[in-house]
């Protein structure tokens, strides 16, 4: 039996969640399939699996928890552990690098990309009774493939003999992808909505929308902790940076000592009892250009009531720390001003807001949240902050809706999030910041209504709401390059990934012809299925050239290059270049400035822009970027990605390649006539699909005009000839074979033309050896 702290009875049985224990466990016990819906703090994550501990399903076999975060996995195994009155031997964790399962264990919880990699070794996953897939909204690509994994499994195992339970927890009620997909679940499953308490939360818009949102953040928090009651305040920003950035502000701002008494502020909150002022307010929608003021006015009427009911009980001097008294005079200070162009750090402490800080003594407690942040630093948000402190979370989007912070009343949202971007010509991927959908600005909103109404104040206007943010995001795995994709999924055995029942399915043309694609690569090949007897039919499946291919954060085709490029010292070379080929239109057409000259013209517009790039590096360490690139015709943005990528790159294949020991030189040398011919044959490597062969006179067409066929190529399938770009350095030599990086559209209707991009010669004899017939 459980022996729960009574303290922590208390606070589980304020969750309506509690009231429900029966009805989901005889919905669990019934169904292999089970749909949980409830809004994040309804306390999905902390009781289902203590209901199923409760229940019996950890006594054979385990419970395990998946969560797409790692700052849930550690968070949240900690918490069960701690409801439960056990210790972490027995409700433990496990994700990459971390963990600390035991032979004990009963609930694990786990990343997903773990569970995944277990699959791998024990399809039928027998060590677990259920499966508990947590944030299934959040729609991660491991969480995805899970999905469609377990949708097969669970039958597989009923079959057996020893039932296997699927949960999959969402903390939204849009759940169609999973109860509409008859190839994920033929019937679908039952769906059981968990209602929990929430509070009304007024959600303000800025009238005007602002670039430099973390000063905006920075201004808004100033605001509400200077002048708005009590109640912790929870700070949306992007990244780990941000997040670091904000909280030194913030802290330097509002410091808390250690050798000050803080409990007076706390007495003179509690007289002030402007509370009640806040908590009757209309749920309204306003635009105003600094609600924060609005509010202000309203507490402060309150205040004054409340000090005249005050005036009987005990007396506090609260003349030290309080706020100017004349309604117009406040309305002036730290308005949102139009023309404040960008200030610098210190602009931004000593000018706009120093007034206010000056009038406001009580400390910030201003704690970071990011999904790399240890365990330890973690479990600071859930501890109530120092009397007479102010909680303050400054977070990315882990606490959107997996972490609950306590006593949350004031969310300030920058409207923005990082995602990965891809370029889906060279599989690129780079994080951007980009604004949130609509429905994670709800979910942020939401937050500020856990304990008590709330309020939410989003940093951008409501055209930006409307226009700028998507009402979602499309899954993760929608937004992948599918070769990627693709040769992921072989990876982990799934040999038939067109026909996998993803819960929302990426094009399938699409994956049929990366299949080809990787296939022609020899990143995949054909083999007899030995584990299905009855079909004796052919897959494809992943080479061992493939599997060291997988290894590298790129598109299949450029990790390739790199994964043969250790064998000829090539790597220094190989890496700039790949770096360079999946950084789109660096040179922004001034071929004038890049003559073809010494071994350049061995490799070709390849050549031309190793070259760019090596002389790039060079004057950025002269501190002569900028002018370089202007003169030469060089995207500067473009030039800097490529260092961060080459230099991701170098990194990770010392981490990865046996005895390599790269670096990035900056003033690496022209690869010689040797080098050049070799490099060749690694772009022939990865590029080996798209290899064209120049279109002899004799074979143009009776009564054609010869000329249009100067430059002219024939092209694998493709009945139309494709040209070199009238930029490429090879229209110079016209060699009889190349390889290409791009084919593209260009010219208006009727004089539409197929261009190649990036060209290299590549000599015949290469081709049997390196293109597959
Ligand atoms: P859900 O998974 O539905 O979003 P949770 O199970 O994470 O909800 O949270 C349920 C409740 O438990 C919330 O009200 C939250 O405040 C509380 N809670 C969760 N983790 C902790 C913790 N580490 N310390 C204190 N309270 C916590
Ligand atoms: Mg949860």
């Amino acid at each position: 039996a459980v022996k729960r702290d009574p303290k922590i009875q208390v606070a589980r049985l304020k969750l309506p969640i509690l009231g429900e224990e029966q009805r989901i466990m005889e919905l669990i016990n019934e169904n292999e399939f089970l749909i949980v819906a409830g809004e994040t703090g309804s306390g999905k994550t902390t009781q289902i699996p203590q209901f199923l501990y409760e229940a019996g399903y950890a006594e054979k076999q385990m419970i395990a928890v998946t969560e797409p975060r790692r700052v849930a996995t550690v968070a949240m195994s900690a918490r069960v552990g701690h409801e439960l009155g056990l210790t972490s031997k027995e409700v433990s964790y496990l994700m990459r690098f971390e963990g600390n399962v035991t032979k004990e264990t009963k609930i694990k919880f786990m990343t997903d990309g773990v569970l995944l990699k277990e699959i791998q070794t024990d399809f039928l996953l027998s060590k677990y009774s259920v499966v508990i897939i947590d944030e299934a909204h959040e729609r991660s690509v491991y969480t995805d493939i899970l999905l469609g994994l377990l949708s097969r499994i669970v039958p597989l195992r009923r079959k057996r003999g020893t039932p296997l339970r699927l949960i999959i927890m969402s903390a939204t009620l849009r759940v169609e992808d999973f109860t509409e997909n008859t190839r994920l679940f033929k019937d679908p499953p039952p769906m059981i909505k968990i209602d929990s308490r929430q509070f009304p939360v007024t959600v303000h818009f800025n009238k005007n929308t602002y670039d430099d949102y973390l000063k905006e953040a920075y201004k808004k928090a100033v605001k509400i902790h200077t002048r708005l009651p009590e109640g912790g305040i929870l700070i949306f920003v992007t990244g780990q940076q941000e997040v670091n950035y904000l909280v030194r502000k913030l802290k330097a701002s509002f410091p808390y000592r250690k050798d000050v008494d803080y409990s007076k502020l706390i007495t003179k909150k509690a007289v002030d009892g402007v509370d009640a002022a806040l908590d009757s307010e209309p749920d309204d929608i306003e635009s105003d250009d600094d609600e924060v003021e609005k509010e202000m006015k309203r507490a402060r009427k309150a205040r004054k009531k409340a000090k005249k009911k005050a005036k009987e009980l005990p007396k506090i001097n609260l003349d030290d720390y309080d706020m100017p008294e004349d309604d117009g005079q406040a309305d002036l200070v730290g308005r949102d001003d139009d023309s404040e162009g960008h200030l610098s750090d210190s602009d931004i402490e000593e000018n706009v807001l120093a007034p206010e800080i000056k009038s406001c003594r009580q400390p910030l407690w201003v704690l970071p949240l990011f999904s790399m942040l240890s365990s330890s630093k973690q479990a600071r948000v859930f501890a109530a902050p120092p009397v007479g402190a102010r909680l303050c979370v400054v977070s990315t989007d882990v606490a959107e809706t997996s972490l609950t912070i306590p006593a949350i009343k004031y969310v300030v949202d920058s409207g923005k999030k990082k995602m990965k971007v891809y370029d889906h010509t060279t599989g690129a991927s780079a994080w951007r910041v980009v604004w949130t959908s609509q429905a994670s600005a709800e979910q942020r909103a939401g937050r500020a209504g856990r304990t008590g109404p709330g309020h939410a104040y989003r940093l951008y206007s409501t055209a930006v709401f409307q226009h700028d943010c998507p009402s979602h995001h499309p899954p993760d795995l929608c937004r992948r390059p599918v070769d990627d994709l693709l040769l992921q999924m072989k990876c982990m055995g799934i040999d038939k990934v067109v026909n996998f029942p993803f819960p929302t399915a990426p094009d399938r043309m699409q994956l049929r012809l990366a299949e080809k694609r990787l296939e022609v690569l020899g990143i995949l090949e054909k083999a007899r299925n030995s584990t299905r007897r009855k079909d004796d039919e052919e897959v494809l499946k992943v080479t061992p050239l493939g599997k060291a291919v997988s290894a590298f954060p790129l598109l299949p085709r450029y990790g390739k290059m790199l994964a043969l490029s250790h064998q000829q010292n090539l790597l220094p070379y190989s890496i700039a270049l790949v770096a360079a080929l999946t950084v789109p239109e660096v040179m922004s057409g001034k071929p004038e400035c890049w003559p073809a000259t010494g071994n350049t013209l061995l490799l070709g517009d390849p050549g031309v822009l190793l070259r760019a790039v090596g002389a790039a590096e060079f004057a950025h360490v002269k501190g002569e970027e900028e002018l370089f690139c202007a003169k030469y015709g060089l995207r500067e943005k473009g030039v800097k990605e490529i260092r961060k990528i080459r230099k991701q790159l170098t990194n990770e294949i010392n981490l990865s390649v046996s005895g390599a020991n790269v670096s990035v030189d900056p003033e690496m040398k022209p690869p010689d006539e040797n080098q050049a011919r070799l490099l060749r044959q690694l772009l022939l490597s990865g590029l080996g699909d798209q290899v064209a062969r120049k279109i002899g006179l004799n074979e143009v067409k009776e009564g054609e005009d010869k000329r249009k066929f100067k430059y002219a190529y024939h092209c694998g399938e493709l009945d139309e000839p494709v040209h070199l770009h009238s930029d490429s350095i090879l229209r110079k030599t016209i060699p009889e074979w190349v390889v290409y990086q791009e084919l593209y559209e260009t010219g208006a209707e009727g004089r539409r033309k197929m261009v190649m991009r990036n060209v290299a010669a590549i000599e015949a004899e290469w081709l049997p050896v390196y293109v597959p017939h």
